[in-house]
């Protein structure tokens, strides 16, 4: 079974000129969600994990399955105001203008061993300004991983002080 024949490109979306890469023919999928969380769950091997921690809102998909199987906890990031408790955010750079996200304070207790996980790595701005909210709160980043990555986008490049791990390459 091949992974990529399960996700679509959707072409203008969110807006015209960008080719959306859509996972929901995966996600309904019950025997290629197994195997792409089996091979999610094989980038990290047998590092301790504390904490999964998934971005908003395509992060929230296999987060919490990675967690379970890590026997960890979850932790959302979100966007602005969607938090309840005491948090912190950070803002970072789009294209055109800025974005920010969220993180309960308590979420993160210092000296946690954290997994990033997000379903795909752009520009690598999302990843790293979560990378940056968890380090705030003490947590120490083991591996960001990724259902897929856009090379073209050089991601990676934002991100290398970190381990970076991906099952599918476009
Ligand atoms: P970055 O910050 O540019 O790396 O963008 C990554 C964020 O945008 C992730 O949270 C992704 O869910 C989302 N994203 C960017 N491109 C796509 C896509 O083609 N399909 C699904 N999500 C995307």
């Amino acid at each position: 079974m091949n992974l990529k024949s399960f996700i679509r490109d959707i072409p203008d979306f969110p807006s015209k000129g960008i080719i959306f890469k859509d996972i929901t023919p995966l996600l309904k999928d019950p025997a290629a969600m197994k195997l792409a969380m089996d091979a999610l769950l094989d980038l990290v091997g047998n590092q301790k994990i504390d904490k999964v921690v998934g971005m908003e809102s395509r992060g929230f998909f296999f987060g919490p399955l990675l967690a379970l199987n890590l026997n960890a906890g979850f932790v959302p990031v979100r966007k602005p105001d969607k938090l309840p408790a005491e948090k912190i955010s950070v803002i970072y750079d789009l294209e055109y203008g800025t974005d920010t996200l969220e993180i309960h304070k308590d979420a993160i207790q210092k000296g946690d061993k954290v997994l990033i996980h997000d379903d795909v790595l752009a520009t690598g701005g999302t990843a790293k300004a979560t990378c940056e909210l968890v380090e705030r709160l003490g947590g120490e980043i083991v591996q960001c991983n990724f259902l897929m990555v856009l090379d073209f986008l050089n991601g990676e490049e934002k991100l290398r002080a970190y381990e970076i791990r991906t099952l599918i390459h476009y």
